[in-house]
């Protein structure tokens, strides 16, 4: 397959979901001065991260944001 999505696109176009091609809820976050994104496909409750324009695996994520807000002074 050759899909050349747009890619680094700042305006945030709904995605759709994989398998039911639901409009995806997408939550935006920075984490040390990057974005993080989180889209989520209510039907099927699947949950995707996206760190700085790459999708990344879910551990990967909570680790990422638990870094940053587990840090107490
Ligand atoms: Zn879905």
């Amino acid at each position: 397959m050759s899909g050349t999505d747009q890619s680094g696109v700042p305006g945030t176009a709904p995605r759709r979901c994989d398998r039911c091609s639901h409009e995806m809820v997408a939550i935006r976050m920075t984490v040390d001065g990057n974005d993080l994104i989180m889209e989520s496909c209510q039907r099927c409750d699947v949950r995707r991260w996206h760190l700085a324009g790459r999708e990344i695996e879910l551990p990967e994520a909570l680790a990422q944001v638990g870094e940053h807000v587990g840090r107490r002074r």
